[in-house]
């Protein structure tokens, strides 16, 4: 299946770590430029310098996207570096477990580093993607549609990105721009690894998560979101926008009798 991507530029947020890192992988594998926006330095650093000796463009632009600067600077480097923008993936974010207990200025600080940077990126993109007849894809949670208790402004931010999702999809959708979400519930990632080995026994702990996955009982790979973030910005998804997908292996879905 031939994705069409070569030679298409795409800004991805938090493209170092995780979930990022494997769809800046497999963005760069279909031919497509990359500028990685990051907060931590090396790990962004190391992946240019990785995907430059294989003849690949990882463009890493440093900066904390919960500062709004960040976002117009990201923009403005993407574009000088590549002349344009196809594609923006938004998916840098954190559960930070702000709660009720926890106050409004907590609240806004958790919706900075979880949401508004959405908004701000697209914003400063959006001359270019409509210059482009772009794609976005914005990673969100199971938490929008589950709740988890404790993280009021993460559970908050992701909702509201499944609600931008909707929302910029009829505004974009006169200038030929998709814009989907994809969903994670429990994808493996090295934080997750480092939370669980901090347990006091994390060999059960993982276990239990697994066992609340109906598909194969294990945790999605970071490669499994990517598949799909990737398809969904690709010319095999033309006619699909506003549509909100759980990679998630049934977890949200699916009858509880099935993991109890
Ligand atoms: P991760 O492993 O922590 O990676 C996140 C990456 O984003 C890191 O490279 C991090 O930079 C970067 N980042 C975070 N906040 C940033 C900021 N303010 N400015 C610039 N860069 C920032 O996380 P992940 O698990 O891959 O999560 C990716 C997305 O999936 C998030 O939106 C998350 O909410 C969502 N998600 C994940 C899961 C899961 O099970 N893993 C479940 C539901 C939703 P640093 O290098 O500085 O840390």
């Amino acid at each position: 299946m031939d994705l069409e991507l070569t030679d298409k530029t795409a800004l991805v947020t938090g493209g170092s770590k995780g979930i990022g890192a494997a769809i800046v992988h497999r963005l760069l594998a279909e031919g497509a430029h990359v500028a990685n926006v990051n907060r931590s330095t090396a790990e962004g650093e190391a992946l240019q310098r990785k995907y430059a000796v294989q003849g690949k463009e990882c463009y890493f632009i440093q900066g904390d996207l919960g500062e709004s600067d960040a976002c117009r600077n990201a923009v403005e480097k993407t574009v000088e570096r590549f002349g344009r923008i196809d594609i923006v993936i938004n998916n840098a974010g954190v559960n930070d477990g702000v709660g009720l207990e926890d106050g409004p200025e907590q609240f806004l600080e958790s919706l900075q580093r979880n949401l508004v940077h959405y908004y701000a990126i697209v914003h400063h993109a959006l001359p270019f993607l409509k210059e482009a007849r772009g794609a976005i894809v914005n990673i969100g949670s199971k938490v929008s549609v589950t709740g988890q208790g404790h993280t009021s402004g993460y559970a908050a931010s992701k909702g509201g990105i499944n609600g931008l999702t909707r929302e910029w999809a009829v505004d974009l959708a006169d200038h030929g721009i998709r814009v989907n979400a994809v969903l994670p519930a429990e994808t493996w990632t090295p934080l997750y690894d480092r939370i669980i080995r901090a347990t006091d026994d994390p060999a059960a702990e993982k276990s239990a998560i697994e066992r609340l996955i109906p598909l194969g009982r294990r945790f999605t790979t970071c490669e499994e979101i990517a598949d799909m973030a990737v398809f969904l910005v690709s010319a095999r998804s033309l006619h699909t926008t506003g549509q909100v997908i759980h990679v998630d292996g049934g977890y949200t879905h699916l009858d509880r009798k099935c993991t109890s």
